[in-house]
């Protein structure tokens, strides 16, 4: 078997390996001369002989080719040296003029229009033979090129080496890594050592020296900032990226951010075989390589044990080198495919990333650790100590030293790894008849073909084929069991033997649906985004470290089918060529044109697109010219048809000409002046709505909360406030940063070229305060429209802004990033236009929203224990008897369900100073399903804190509105199927109260 033989061809490869590595050992050739000067700086600004090993404390000098000081002025990692990206490209350039070991490519533009690089680093004859090595390793990533034929696989393995994949600071105050790596590109050119020598021969070193531009040179400014005014406080970094700060490292699902793109880009060309990410937080290495469990459910188990084969290696080498605190086991899972080193986890190479201590810049400072982080555990043998004294020239030290550990292992194995690529490529295509499914099918008959085409462009950016069948075929698929126990086994009591049996039902499926076959090397990605998770409440892991939830169907609002039958292998079906796109175009004649809601995001950006012209929408379904259209649907007029054409081909919609408008009610579709309201505190979260907004051209005005507070009469110039989530609490919001100390400017200077373009202010610190809230308010009751979402949702009820909400307490809700169940509550809201009667939406532990008819109501509903009879005469439901009197029949207590308010009692209607007028009342649009059903996928503890409780409320104040959302429709890019919840509520800012029916009194 396969197996017998490649543990054979690997343990053959290792004894001769571990003999050379034996000669090998780290440390300078003592026949090459050391650049003195800068070897005494290295040791000069290390702080401790134990932060150095042999492997860098030295520099090799060379007769032709500079050290990085030529462009830094000072040693990689030296105190106050931060070179901007264009510095390090220079110098990666000056080697690759001055070095036949360095070559350097542009891998694309940041959303900013700054460069990203890919510098190669190697051996003269294997940079010359680069590309003939990659159509080898094309063809191990590929085995169908190769009809899977192992033996032919191994004579490519013979003859190919392999390409190892590092990126650096993708986290703006991660700041340490460019530094290292223009140093080490600089020791892998130079460096005659045995040690380095032997990686240089046999590995090509791939090195994107700065994976976030755009928030490096904001980072870099921050810094000369800090060194400028060195007794002030500096302004924090609230922009890192164009878009989103930390959650860069959290696009490789969804991929919406240049930079993953770019590397995703790199990795599908070079078919490297890890991707290696350097980060910078805990002291001082941990290789999260290994980290903790939940492993991802859809990997190899080859690759699994690859980590610890690295990880472990990487902590025993360093170990052996005499550096502290060097871990690889600790609080990382890796169940979430989102962060970027993960590309190559979902595509059959090895993720790796490190956590090395850094100080968010490059002062040297003394640093005093938490007990947490210098006590000695099982997996940490030598600990970090508890306070020292650290650099960045510390930093790199442990990064450089990393990386030639982990490359030499790598390039000592390099045939085993190459193996072990090509078999997790194979096992990725032999999916189908392994652990399956054989294919995921998406139906020509998706009511929402813009989202789908949306989810299978991800797909095709993931590297994934996708086919189209050319005709109507049926698959077999499980039926749902009911989720009702009693039914169950009910069920399983009258007919044992069929119960036994899975049950499947025929599904059919027109001609012209997408079949995405598992048969192909990137199966696992598909896989991956498409099936759905589980994370078990009594999980050992108890604090996930990002979502635990993201089946790309259910947030894209998207059907899609997981076929286990290999007969759909089977399907007559034809190769996409170019990207999806939906059916698009105008069809019959006639003034008026009519596009049915389905919630596609592309009907937002038609509006806008044709911003003069009138728009309608409808407050009913209706048919005309033969077709259906659902409640909401938009009735256009004054657009001519070969503009609308142009148009509708360009979003990928539909449209209908009609001689005439249907005899419908509306009301007019505003295309409303709306503003995207930011706080000083944190963009990271609102980043993702901007990039939203962006991309769909919905034009907008960017404000902070600032602007909000000096603003007083908002009404005059917007329509729509949307305040995305911020990440902090209510309190913080307004009060913004503390008022002690200098202020913090962000603003584009001469010292600070690259910040406060996005937007600026001369002080960071104050927050939307009392006049921000008046200006709200004000804002609102005179006709505007407020979004609120999670933390800004609970500012709007803490602070006032509504009436009849309140905030519940969750008291064991655990919802960290999971996908829910929501129930339409009122289908005639102009919120839910275009949805169905159940959807599914994300949230991360949103706040519990309860509902009153009482201004300053608690909206909360009597314990259970409280509305049993007390002790009296009877059975246990019969009523006591007063005794000597006739029975007096007390009056029904109030029943409401969790997404409603109470009714009025006649004892509060009495004198109702605080009883809402029914048409102010709050409107609960949207609610999560019932504890039974809520959990879609991920983890979910304690759901009767949030079950039935509203998800999105439409709250009348005065003239104007408040919307409140529970659960966050714009995230990441991945919930696509939640965005228009906040189109429709924008588009009908105006008209929301549509299809209201009012209580009576
Ligand atoms: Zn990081």
């Amino acid at each position: 078997m396969s197996f017998s033989r490649l543990a054979a061809c690997a343990c053959l490869l290792l004894a001769t390996t571990t003999y050379a590595a034996e000669e090998a050992g780290p440390g300078r050739d003592p026949a090459q001369p050391v650049d003195e000067g800068y070897t005494r700086k290295i040791r000069e600004y290390t702080t401790e002989p134990f932060f150095l090993s042999p492997l860098v404390d030295y520099l090799p000098a060379s007769p032709d080719v500079p050290t990085p000081q030529a462009v830094l002025g000072d040693v990689a990692g030296a105190p106050g040296k931060l070179p901007y990206a264009a510095d390090v490209y220079r110098y990666m350039r000056l080697l690759e003029s001055r070095s036949p070991r360095v070559k350097v490519r542009t891998i694309g533009r940041t959303e900013e229009g700054r460069e990203m690089i890919a510098v190669a680093v190697a051996s003269e004859p294997l940079l010359a033979a680069m590309d003939d090595n990659r159509v080898r390793l094309g063809k191990l990533a590929d085995p169908r090129t190769i009809a899977m034929d192992d033996a032919e696989a191994d004579r490519l393995v013979a003859a190919s080496f392999p390409v190892y994949y590092l990126t650096g600071t993708i986290h703006s105050p991660e700041t340490g890594a460019p530094t290292a790596l223009m140093e080490l590109a600089y020791r892998l050119a130079v460096d005659e050592s045995p040690y380095v020598r032997y990686i240089r021969d046999h590995v090509v070193t791939l090195i994107t020296p700065v994976v976030e531009v755009d928030g490096r040179d904001r980072q870099v400014d921050v810094y000369n900032w800090h060194l400028a005014h060195p007794k002030d406080n500096w302004p924090p970094l609230v922009y890192w990226g164009h878009y989103v700060a930390h959650d860069n490292n959290r696009d490789a699902m969804g991929l919406t951010l240049n930079l993953t793109r770019n590397v995703l880009g790199e990795y599908l060309f070079q078919k490297p075989q890890v991707l290696h990410d350097l980060h910078e937080s805990v002291p001082f290495l941990y290789d999260n390589t290994v980290g903790d469990g939940p492993y991802n459910a859809w990997l190899d188990p080859i690759l699994t044990n690859e980590w610890q084969m690295m990880g472990w290696n990487n902590v025993s080498e360093m170990t052996r080198l005499g550096m502290p605190g060097v871990f690889t086991h600790g609080d990382f899972d890796t169940w979430s495919p989102g962060y970027l080193m993960f590309i190559a986890a979902s595509h059959n190479g090895i993720s790796r990333l490190y956590e090395t201590f850094g100080n968010a810049g490059a002062d040297t400072v003394v640093r005093r650790l938490s007990p947490d982080e210098y006590a000695r555990t099982w997996y940490r043998q030598n600990p970090p100590l508890p306070r020292v004294s650290w650099s960045q020239r510390n930093n790199n030290n442990y990064e450089q030293t990393g990386l030639l550990v982990s490359l030499h292992y790598f390039a000592q194995n390099a045939p085993a790894f190459l193996r072990n690529f090509y078999l997790k490529s194979k096992r990725s295509i032999e999916k189908p008849r392994l652990e399956g499914p054989a294919a995921y099918v998406f139906s020509a008959d998706e009511p929402r073909p813009g989202a789908q085409a949306e989810l299978l462009r991800v797909l095709q950016r993931q590297g994934c084929e996708i086919t189209r069948a050319t005709a109507a075929f049926d698959v077999p698929m499980p039926v749902r069991k009911p989720k009702d126990k009693d039914t169950d086994e009910a069920a399983a009591g009258a007919d044992k033997a069929s119960a036994e049996k899975p049950k499947t039902e025929t599904r059919h499926f027109p001609a012209g649906s997408y079949v995405l076959r598992m048969d192909q090397p990137y199966s696992r990605i598909a896989d991956m985004l498409l099936d759905y998770q589980y994370w078990s409440p009594d999980d050992p892991q108890k604090h996930p470290y990002d979502d635990t939830g993201w089946t790309f169907g259910e947030l894209f609002g998207v059907q899609v089918a997981r076929v286990a039958d290999p007969a759909v292998l089977a399907v007559a079906a034809e190769r996409v060529s170019g990207e999806v796109k939906a059916p698009s175009g105008v069809e019959g004649s006639g003034p008026v044109l009519a596009v049915n809601h389905n919630a596609d995001i592309g009907l937002v950006a038609l509006r806008y697109r044709f911003k003069d012209a009138a728009f309608e929408a409808a407050e009913e379904p209706f048919e005309a010219g033969g077709t259906k259209f659902a409640r909401g649907s938009f009735l256009i007029r004054g657009v001519s048809a070969a503009e609308a054409g142009r148009v509708a081909s360009e979003l990928g919609l539909k449209l209908q000409a009609l001689a005439a408008a249907p005899a419908v009610k509306t009301h007019p579709l505003r295309a409303p002046r709306v503003a995207l309201l930011h706080s000083w505190l944190s963009t990271q979260d609102e980043g993702w709505w901007r990039m939203a907004l962006d991309r769909l051209k919905l034009p907008y005005d960017y404000i902070s909360v600032q602007t909000v507070a000096a603003t007083p009469a908002l009404r005059t110039r917007w329509d729509v406030i949307v305040f995305p989530p911020v990440g902090r609490t209510a309190a913080a919001i307004v009060a913004g940063m503390p008022r002690w100390g200098n202020p913090l400017p962000w603003k584009t200077t001469p010292l600070t070229p690259n910040i406060g373009r996005i937007d600026s202010t001369d002080d960071m610190r104050p927050g939307l305060g009392a006049a921000g809230v008046q200006s709200l308010r004000d804002f609102v009751a005179g006709g505007g429209l407020l979004i609120g979402v999670m933390d800004t949702a609970e500012l709007a009820v803490s602070y006032g802004l509504t009436q009849g909400v309140a905030l519940g307490r969750a008291e064991k809700l655990k919802a960290p990033g999971t996908i829910v169940r929501a129930r339409v509550v009122d289908a005639a809201s102009p919120i839910v236009y275009g949805y169905a009667d159940s959807f599914s939406v994300y949230t991360a532990d949103g706040p519990i929203f309860n509902l009153s008819n009482l201004a300053g109501g608690r909206g909360r509903r009597r314990p259970p224990e409280e509305t049993e009879r007390p002790t009296g005469r009877g059975t246990a439901d019969e009523p006591d008897l007063p005794q000597g009197r006739p029975f007096a029949e007390p009056p029904k207590e109030p029943e409401a369900e969790a997404w409603e308010a109470l009714p009025l009692t006649e004892e509060q209607r009495r004198n109702p100073i605080y009883v809402i007028p029914p048409a102010q009342r709050p409107r609960t649009v949207l609610r999560y399903g019932d504890a039974k059903e809520l959990l879609v996928s991920g983890l979910l503890e304690g759901a009767d804190d949030i079950a039935k409780h509203p998800a999105v409320v439409d709250v009348p104040v005065e003239k104007g509105h408040v919307v409140l959302f529970s659960n966050n429709p714009i995230w990441r890019g991945e919930t696509l199927g939640s965005y228009f919840l906040v189109f429709n509520a924008i588009l009908n800012f105006d008209q929301l109260g549509a299809g209201r029916t009012l209580d009576a009194e």
